[in-house]
């Protein structure tokens, strides 16, 4: 709501700086998360046009929501906390009631952080329409970050950059910022941002020469009070681009935050900052080629392995059987070995890798005859569990992990049995 005649005067219209206030009580009414004072004048400012409400006390309690009633507009103070069940209890005490006098205070700090990012995002916006003739049609104001939606997309980085230089162009010249009400014949003389949502006298917010919007929120005097605008990440969004950015204190922590952040990385590779990012990229190439490497060096041990194996192992009617448990390695290593078991000759693999739980993989060479699926799914019944795969190559499991010996001894007899 952007009109003056309202039930509570308010006096974040007049002075967004002013802290303090008395009132008094026109009315308590009962809201979901507790209960709700109107009151005759205030300066909490209510959730609306993207800003969140402000917080602070009314005789020293907490007021935890404040919100505009739909049917008169009236500021509704939610008094209490957000919890459930007879918070009335708890406030109904001495001076709140229906026509007596409350003291209020606004929590300083968080309103002047909203004043900072309102006031920037009007610049930012304005700085938009300018340079790219992106109108803003959303704006975001959260406890971490704002954001904006500009109906241009996609944006490259190096329009964000001059969008944002002209912003701080503003914000440097410290241009006045002013707010005052217009009828809607005077309306028509301003170039507006915006057309505004409401009829009647309407409320502008000036920033002096650049910028003329219709708004209902809380600003800072000056452009200068909202001190840096940075842009911190953008996102295409279909035809739109979603624009998140931080004003004033917000954008000091987030340098901070970045500062420290770098300042770590740059002492643990005890390079300048300015070389972070060739040293980061060597690391990469460099953990690409050991990775390589290692997984040579893997190859050649399985090679190894699967050639001892083999050779160690027994031989009858022409046919070599494998039997072998890994207490090292994992699904991968078991599925190596026994692929290039496979590879050789009349042979057949049975292994199992050894942990809490039973892991067998079962293969054979090309030209036997031996149906590896069906022989591992009756050696994972041992271990609990079950598994498959082709005729040639199976793997599966199971959860009682002592018994893999007798799994891998039971395939090896019926696979005897084939041949004796
Ligand atoms: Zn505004």
């Amino acid at each position: 709501m952007i009109t003056r005649r309202q039930m509570t005067q308010k006096l974040y219209y007049d002075d967004a700086y002013q802290q303090e206030f008395q009132a008094q009580v026109l009315e308590r009414v009962t809201v979901s998360n507790g209960l709700g004072l109107i009151l005759d004048q205030t300066c909490f400012y209510p959730t609306s046009g993207g800003q969140p409400h402000d917080q602070g006390t009314l005789n020293g309690i907490p007021v935890s929501d404040v919100f505009e009633r739909e049917d008169d507009g009236a500021v509704v103070h939610v008094l209490g906390g957000k919890v459930e069940g007879p918070v009335l209890s708890t406030v109904e005490g001495p001076a709140l009631n229906k026509g007596e006098t409350v003291q209020g205070q606004i929590d300083w700090k968080r309103r002047f952080d909203h004043m900072q990012q309102h006031t920037g995002q009007h610049i930012l916006s304005q700085a938009f329409l300018r340079l790219l003739d992106a109108e803003t049609v959303g704006f975001h104001l959260s406890a971490e970050a704002s954001t904006i939606d500009v109906d241009k997309a996609p944006l490259e980085t190096a329009q964000l950059d001059e969008v944002e230089k002209l912003a701080n162009t503003v914000v440097f010249a410290d241009r006045p910022v002013r707010t005052y009400f217009v009828d809607q014949d005077r309306m028509r003389d301003l170039a507006l941002r915006k057309q505004p949502m409401v009829t009647g006298p309407i409320r502008i917010v000036e920033v002096e020469g650049f910028d003329f919007s219709p708004c209902g929120g809380t600003h800072v005097k000056a452009a200068g009070e909202v001190g840096p605008i940075v842009i911190t990440k953008s996102e295409r969004r279909g035809s739109e681009t979603r624009v998140e950015f931080l004003c004033g204190g917000r954008a000091l922590a987030h340098y901070h935050r970045q500062r420290r952040i770098v300042g770590e990385l740059a002492n643990q590779f005890s390079v300048g900052d300015w070389e972070l990012v060739e040293a980061v990229n060597r690391l990469a190439e460099e953990a690409k080629r050991h990775r390589k490497e290692l997984n040579a060096l893997k190859d050649q041990l399985l090679d190894y392995e699967a050639t001892r194996l083999w050779a160690e192992a027994e031989e009858r009617g022409g046919l070599r059987i494998v039997r072998a448990v890994l207490s090292e390695g994992d699904g991968g290593t078991l599925k190596g070995l026994a692929q290039r078991l496979a590879k050789k000759e009349a042979c057949i693999a049975l292994l199992g890798l050894k942990g809490d739980t039973a892991l067998l993989v079962f293969a054979r060479s090309a030209d036997l005859p031996h149906d590896m699926s069906a022989l591992l799914k009756k050696a994972c019944q041992i271990v609990g569990g079950g598994g498959g795969g082709r005729p040639d190559m199976a793997q599966g499991g199971g959860s009682v992990g002592d018994r893999l010996e007798e799994a891998l001894e039971f395939a090896l007899e019926a696979l005897r049995g084939t041949y004796q």
